[in-house]
């Protein structure tokens, strides 16, 4: 009796603990890795005003922007986010100094070119999308509509392909005949476990950027928001189109509200303050 009571208390026990388990196997989230996310300067491009970069910001400042690549690493992936470039189709009208090409830019941070697994594109401009082909084991994560766009219809008559290198497009197509092409369909997907990729803010065709779960979580906006400054004047990006500003300034509030209230934990596109913001060795800042 004694001992069958017993067994009945164990049975329910471990029935509690069984039920318990599935519960939370059900329930929880699937454990995202504990990404380290780094930004790492490449080059810089020297007096950008600012106004040029915020809409409303002063005209008689002059910032050297930074030109980054970042690098997300975890769960067995190294991924980057956008890969920087090395033709110099545009240099002649965005001169650049302390250029370090970005294959040479990663081993500042310990990752060789070819331990690469993953490049995410946030848009396809030169300076973002010129360095897919250094890293040759990638696979390239890009929006669908991105894609489309700039390789038909932006070269087509009323197309814009503003920004855009042809050889980077030419290299784009030549990636997705091998396989490494990896499409991205609308807001809120994610690509990696933890990791999202948010759009709505047209600073391309179909421009994206990226929130890092985590404690905290970070949100890596690329050219969606250039500068701190932008944040805190609530100021759309100026390059974008006057009929996207209010689109880019929403995007900016999602951008603080995915970053858990904090704009310091989104990191502009090309503010040289990360590199002050954080923990700096040399060209590379340690985010988290
Ligand atoms: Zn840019």
């Amino acid at each position: 009796m004694v001992n069958k009571k017993r067994f009945a208390a164990v049975s329910a026990s471990s029935i509690c603990l069984t039920l318990l388990c599935l519960g939370g196997a059900l329930l929880a989230h699937p454990a995202a890795p504990d990404y380290s996310i780094q930004a790492i300067r490449y080059a810089s491009s020297p007096d950008v005003p600012v106004s040029g970069l915020v809409v409303d910001g002063p005209k008689d400042v002059r910032v050297d922007i930074a030109m980054v690549v970042w690098l997300i690493r975890g769960g067995g992936h190294t991924i980057l986010f956008d890969s920087g470039f090395h033709r110099d189709t545009f240099l002649k009208y965005f001169p650049m100094k302390d250029y370090l090409r970005p294959d040479e830019a990663v081993k500042l941070a310990g990752v060789q070119p070819e331990e690469v697994t993953d490049i995410v594109i946030s848009h396809a401009h030169w300076d973002h999308m010129g360095g897919i082909d250094l890293f040759p084991k990638a696979n390239v994560w890009i929006q669908k509509d991105e894609y489309r766009y700039y390789t038909m219809d932006a070269w087509q008559p009323g197309g814009n392909h503003g920004g855009i290198d042809p050889e980077d497009v030419k290299q784009l197509v030549q990636l997705n005949t091998e396989g490494r092409i990896k499409l991205v369909d609308g807001d809120n997907v994610e690509i990696f476990p933890g990791i999202r990729a948010y759009t709505g803010s047209r600073h391309t065709y179909a421009s994206e950027y990226l929130r890092v779960e985590g404690s905290p979580p970070f949100v890596l906006a690329s050219d969606n928001c250039y500068l701190y400054l932008n944040l805190a004047m609530h100021k759309a990006s100026a390059t974008f189109s006057e009929a996207d500003h209010a689109a880019n300034i929403a995007a900016q509030s999602r951008m603080i509200e995915l970053a858990g209230g904090n704009a310091d934990r989104v990191i502009p596109g090309h503010d040289p303050e990360q590199f002050k913001k954080y923990p700096t060795d040399g060209r590379v800042a340690k985010i988290r």
